[in-house]
């Protein structure tokens, strides 16, 4: 935020941003649940240029013990920032900023998930950046809490995430790196939607009044559209799959109808004889046949 100045204008002529979004216009969003086979939950998140991973393990046993809480489960989220994941080489490792996202995530889901159910244990939540473009810490909480769903976690409800910020003096949704790097402030928040309750609020720069609250109307607005992709995402994994066609057994055929017996071909040792057997009922005789009464 305020960083190097731009080389070219942010808000165009027309109002629109420099990469043709309306000023309250979200990047494009996709959203996987379930894409990793070992983990207990898992999904991957689109959103723009950013790429991001979470993976989520337990409630599991806490190790070092001495963490454990008796009366509850803690949950530990783990924010990492890939070495490839922006245009110079990130150093490897956590830092104080990654650290700092760790945290405000851990707390964030505490507060939403139902941790009382599960004491002395801890639900582990990995969210990996693969490639960054601003906005990681909301798509990393957006895909941290299908993450949570998929592992089966209770909690209160799906947690969407968004940033909206002040680029050239106009408020925008969804600032990409370009916005981030030369806005004048950044607004990032996450809410259980179910229950209006705030679990993220950060701001970083300057709003007036007036353009904080038209901040915050963008990101409720794009909120309430990343809950329904959430939502979307979770049902795609447990959809049962349907034919188009309703599924009709296929007719039975007509049995061939056979013709009399004599002309059934017999072999081995079942094969009836021309002779009559011992205690073969007398074969009736019609009126007309030969030899008939
Ligand atoms: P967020 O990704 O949640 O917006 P920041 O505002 O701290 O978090 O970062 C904005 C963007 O700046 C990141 O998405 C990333 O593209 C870039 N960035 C952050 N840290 C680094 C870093 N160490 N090296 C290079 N780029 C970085």
């Amino acid at each position: 935020m305020g960083g190097t100045a731009s080389t070219h204008k942010l808000i165009r002529k027309d109002g629109k941003r420099y990469d043709g979004r309306a000023v309250d216009e979200l990047r494009p969003i996709t959203i996987q649940a379930g894409v990793l086979k070992r983990a207990d939950g898992s999904a991957y998140v689109t959103w723009g240029e950013n790429k991001v991973l979470a993976a989520v393990y337990g409630p599991r046993e806490v190790h070092p013990r001495h963490l454990q809480n008796p009366a509850r489960a803690i949950v530990q989220a783990k924010y990492n920032m890939a070495s490839f994941s922006v245009s110079e080489r990130k150093r490897p490792g956590p830092d104080r900023r990654s650290q700092e996202i760790s945290k405000i995530i851990s707390e964030a889901f505490e507060a939403v998930v139902f941790v009382e159910q599960f004491p002395r244990t801890t639900v582990d939540v990995y969210i990996e950046v693969l490639q960054a473009d601003a906005g990681t810490r909301c798509a990393g909480i957006t895909a941290a809490s299908v993450a949570l769903a998929d592992a089966g976690v209770p909690m209160k409800d799906l947690v969407p995430s968004c940033a909206a910020g002040k680029v050239e003096e106009t408020v925008v949704c969804d600032l990409n790196k370009e916005e981030d790097n030369c806005g004048e402030a950044d607004l990032p928040m996450a809410i259980i939607p179910r229950t209006g309750e705030f679990l993220l609020l950060q701001m970083d720069g300057h709003f007036t009044y007036d353009e904080l609250m038209k901040a915050m109307e963008y990101n409720f607005k794009a909120l309430n559209y990343i809950y329904k992709l959430q939502k979307e995402a979770l049902r795609k994994k447990y959809a049962t799959v349907q034919l188009e066609e309703p599924f009709v057994l296929p007719k039975r055929e007509e049995p061939t109808v056979l013709e009399p017996e004599a002309n059934i071909v017999r072999e081995g040792p079942m094969a009836p004889s021309d002779e009559p057997q011992q205690g073969d009922a007398p074969p009736e005789m019609s009126r007309d046949s030969p030899g008939g009464a």
